[in-house]
């Protein structure tokens, strides 16, 4: 059979993740990366595949069965994803949780119309923690679902570390309480608070004149960003921050913790330990890249998430196998 041909639309840290989990996929061929910048400035791993300016996009109707959006979720998605279902089947790993039906239906139209598929919010959180959230409570509907996140880098939380004076380099990290953990894997069901739940962490690199005690109190005590939290501050040397936090994790948990019967404790849990987010989140991506070709192939038509699409369409494997194998 034919591989799979797919493209890369928005080349950031996403985009390149998609490109390196596509070379660990055989049935999946990369057709080519578009992008809003001029295509000669975008420099892909692998040089040997096309870069085309994303105004071209259209002329690949054709040529490409399933597009993956790259773009960032704040403003790229809501007028990308919308677009693109008009001309193809598409992926991609929206995350503003309180936008999701609101993109849903805009995604929705425009794939019926043009007789697409257009699968949202893919990746690990939305993606497949959220399956875990829906396993977990209809299973054990007397109970409580817990979701941590971390260890993780904060973009958010590292540009606020980065405006405090006398920063020179600083990144943020959020850590699950272990604490809490302990408690909610214990049964307990305990009612945690923000501040309960995660902890922060920053790593920072002073400028040449700076007073570290001043710069920890303006980060501990920032509004809105590290107030409400126990955050430990840790001043290092360039050479360090330059070893030691290039990468970016993140990960976390999903716990259900709830009741059967005759009051027996159950715990469901669910971890990801991740030290790259967009290669993992790409990795997602590219696996159900795999089950919309096949859906659309089927015919079907319209906006998807992760609680509609069946876990084995996911794999290369055939039913058959893969109830030998895996089952
Ligand atoms: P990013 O690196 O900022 O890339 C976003 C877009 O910015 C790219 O598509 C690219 O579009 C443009 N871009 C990238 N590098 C650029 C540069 N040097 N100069 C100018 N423009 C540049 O964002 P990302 O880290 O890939 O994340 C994308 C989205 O993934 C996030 O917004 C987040 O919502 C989502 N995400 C979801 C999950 C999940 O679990 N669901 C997890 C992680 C991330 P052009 O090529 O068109 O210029």
């Amino acid at each position: 059979t034919n591989p799979i041909r797919v493209g890369i639309a928005g080349y950031g840290n996403l985009g390149r993740g998609v490109e390196a989990a596509l070379s660990q996929n055989p049935d999946m061929q990369l057709v080519g990366v578009f992008s809003r910048r001029d295509p000669a400035t975008v420099e892909l791993l692998d040089s040997s595949v096309p870069v085309y300016a994303m105004a071209e996009v259209e002329g690949f109707q054709d040529k490409v069965d399933v597009m993956i959006l790259c773009g960032g979720s704040k403003s790229d998605l809501p007028e990308q994803g919308p677009y693109m279902a008009r001309f193809f089947n598409t992926v991609d790993s929206f995350d503003t949780h309180a936008k999701v039906n609101e993109y849903h239906a805009a995604l929705d139209a425009p794939a019926r119309e043009s007789g697409h598929l257009a699968m949202l919010s893919g990746g690990w959180d939305p993606g497949l923690f959220s399956l875990n959230r829906v396993y977990g409570e209809t299973i054990l509907p007397e109970g409580e679902t817990y979701t941590f996140w971390g260890k993780g880098l904060s973009q958010g939380h590292s540009d606020a570390v980065r405006r405090v004076p006398g920063v020179q380099r600083g990144v943020q990290y959020t850590l699950p309480s272990e604490t809490a953990i302990a408690r909610v894997r214990s049964g307990e069901q305990p009612e945690l608070s923000t501040r309960e739940k995660h902890t922060r962490e920053c790593y920072v690199v002073l400028e040449a004149d700076a007073d570290a005690d001043t710069v920890r109190h303006s980060i501990v005590t920032m509004p809105d960003y590290f107030a409400d939290y126990d955050t430990q501050v840790h001043f290092i040397d360039e050479a360090t921050f330059e070893r030691d936090h290039q990468s970016m994790p993140h990960g976390g948990f999903v716990i259900r913790s709830g009741l059967t019967g005759n009051n027996n404790t159950q715990t469901i849990e669910y971890s990801l330990a991740l030290n790259s987010n967009p290669e993992f989140t790409a990795s997602v991506l590219v696996a159900y890249a795999r089950a919309v070709h096949r859906l659309a192939e089927a015919g079907e038509v319209g906006a998807r998430t992760v609680f509609d699409i069946a876990p084995g369409l996911l794999s290369p494997k055939d039913p058959a196998q893969l109830r030998k194998e895996l089952l």
